[in-house]
């Protein structure tokens, strides 16, 4: 009996698709004077894209630093807390073990996630507060600079060299000691070069790009990639810096550099970490936008990767480009798993 491509896909999918980094909690903040954000504006597209996993991501925006940044976090982490108790379809996760259950339950899993400790300051012990309120993943910097480091800048050079402080290689060690998943992304290279020193667990990047197709700091080079490969981690690809041309910012381009990934590590290091931005960004004047394109380079949104709902025809590309339904899981799936499992044992 032939199978239709929609059965296909819906067979790949079966487990859910992991996207490890969601700028969810930010969002919710900002529409904290509604109700059930998550059930009327995110439900539908997570579920047609049959999401099973999502990095939610705490991220503190400039306007907010340095007094307000530990409690626009708190505030973020509370609506997404107060959301997810007002669906079923929803659970936050402190656990591998928790995953497994939110998956054979078909609820949607969040994964609490922070891009740049901001929040904490240079404060360690804040660090096991943010771990008991489920923070699970930790990017030390976004793109500027904080107490752990610097960021890699939206350009081909420039980034600061001093690499982390001794905060920055004391969050590592303690991120290894708690077991909140060491995140890569944004990190400045000399800053990238450290926490390798550090780290001893498979360490991730959960959203970037290949400057073989994007050459900015803010993404990596072949030499970064097989550096994680290595140590077998694993790097979500980004929706959002695919190429610094609009005219290629497309979904083959995006799927250009799983392959690119795959070439250089191996199936085992390539995951999903979608970094949907445009919603965001759609709700912002066109002051706030033009801003925005002048402070991180010119980000394009991919038209047919730019929502979870795209990730069908995602796979759908994959399945055309001639992956295998097992290396599609990994993609999609599995790698994440592996990932959680070994970090989040509990
Ligand atoms: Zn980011």
């Amino acid at each position: 009996m032939s199978e239709s491509i929609d059965e296909h896909i819906a067979r790949l999918h079966r487990h859910g698709v992991i996207d490890m980094h969601f700028d969810l909690p930010m969002d919710l903040y900002d529409k904290r004077a509604r109700k059930n954000v998550l059930a009327t504006d995110f439900l539908e597209d997570l579920e047609a894209g049959d999401i099973g996993v999502a990095g939610a991501a705490i991220y503190i925006d400039d306007r907010y630093l340095p007094e307000m940044g530990m409690r626009i976090a708190l505030d973020q982490i509370a609506r997404l807390y107060i959301e997810v108790g007002q669906s079923n379809r929803f659970v936050i996760c402190r656990s591998y073990r928790e995953i497994v259950e939110a998956r054979k339950q078909k609820k949607i899993a969040f994964l609490l996630t922070m891009e740049g400790v901001e929040p904490f300051g240079a404060d360690l012990d804040l660090l096991r507060v943010f771990y008991e309120l489920g923070l699970r993943s930790l990017c030390l910097t976004h793109v500027r600079r904080n107490a752990a480091g610097d960021g890699g800048l939206f350009a081909a050079s420039g980034s600061p060299r001093g690499g982390l402080t001794p905060f920055g290689r004391d969050v590592i060690r303690e991120c290894e000691k708690l077991g909140i998943i060491v995140d890569l992304a944004h990190i400045s290279p000399a800053g990238f070069d450290d926490i390798l020193e550090i780290a001893t667990k498979p360490v991730i990047i959960s959203h970037t790009n290949a400057r073989k197709f994007y050459d900015i700091e803010r993404n990596v080079t072949d030499e970064q990639i097989k550096a994680v490969g290595a140590r077998g981690g694993v790097i979500g690809i980004n929706a959002v810096l695919v190429s610094p041309r609009k005219d290629e910012a497309t979904l083959d381009r995006y799927i250009d550099h799983i392959e690119h990934v795959r070439g250089l590590i191996g199936i085992d290091g390539v995951a999903i970490g979608f970094d949907f931005f445009e919603f965001i960004y759609r709700q912002w004047s066109e002051a706030e936008q033009i801003a925005f394109q002048e402070k991180f380079t010119h980000a394009h949104f991919v038209p047919e990767l730019a929502k979870h709902s795209h990730s069908r025809g995602l796979t759908r590309r994959l399945i055309e480009r001639g992956f295998s339904d097992d290396e599609i899981e990994r993609i999609l799936f599995r790698n994440w798993m592996r990932v959680f499992e070994q970090w989040l044992e509990e």
